[in-house]
């Protein structure tokens, strides 16, 4: 199975992960994937329902690049245990490419998780790192940083938005997106193996 980044409105950017309770060999496979994916794209941060996947897991790298391997970190099962203060700051997201808006963010954040060994992390995140925390631990919950947004700010971005979801109907229309209740049984069958 080959990984690909999915867009707005696609369901499973909806899904609710739960948490993982197998790490195994192909799992590792399927986080090495996202962070191709990730830098393919240019992105900071990427979380398992962006590439179809219901898992309670993401990549982050808030240098952009490949080449800094020593700032790749992966996040099994994260949670956000205490956030203090607020930041707001400009975003984007890999499932709604082209669209950016400024969010409301906690300023720092404790998170805790696990990595791809079974280690247990705690984290004391501010900046750019606090804020992918957020916005993937956001991803995980089935929340897209565009529900953060006050209606003005919403209305702004409201054609680039209407036109990813003219493309959802067009693929779903001609069955490159298979009807929802195909996709939720795939997500199910997934979490079985998982969770
Ligand atoms: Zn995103």
């Amino acid at each position: 199975m080959s990984l690909q980044v999915i867009h707005y409105p696609h369901p499973v950017l909806r899904h609710r992960s739960k948490p993982i309770k197998k790490v195994d060999a192909e799992l590792r496979r399927l986080v090495a994937e996202m962070f191709n994916l990730m830098y393919e794209h240019e992105g900071v941060g990427l979380a398992a329902n962006q590439v179809g996947l219901p898992y309670r897991l993401f990549v982050a790298n808030p240098q952009a690049d490949r080449d800094s391997e020593e700032t790749e970190q992966v996040f099994i099962n994260p949670v956000i245990r205490s956030g203090k203060g607020l930041a707001e700051a400009e975003e984007g997201c890999l499932s709604i490419p082209g669209v950016h808006a400024h969010v409301l963010r906690k300023d720092t954040v404790q998170i805790q998780a696990y990595d791809l060994a079974g280690n247990e992390l705690n984290l004391d995140l501010d900046e750019l790192p606090a804020r992918i925390a957020q916005h993937e631990i956001d991803h995980l919950d089935g929340v897209l940083f565009i529900d953060r947004l006050a209606p003005a700010q919403l209305a702004e971005v409201r054609d680039q938005l209407t036109d990813f979801e003219f493309e959802f109907r067009s693929k779903s229309e001609t069955g490159e997106i298979p009807p929802e209740a195909q996709i939720a049984a795939q997500l199910e069958e997934l979490e079985r193996l998982r969770t």
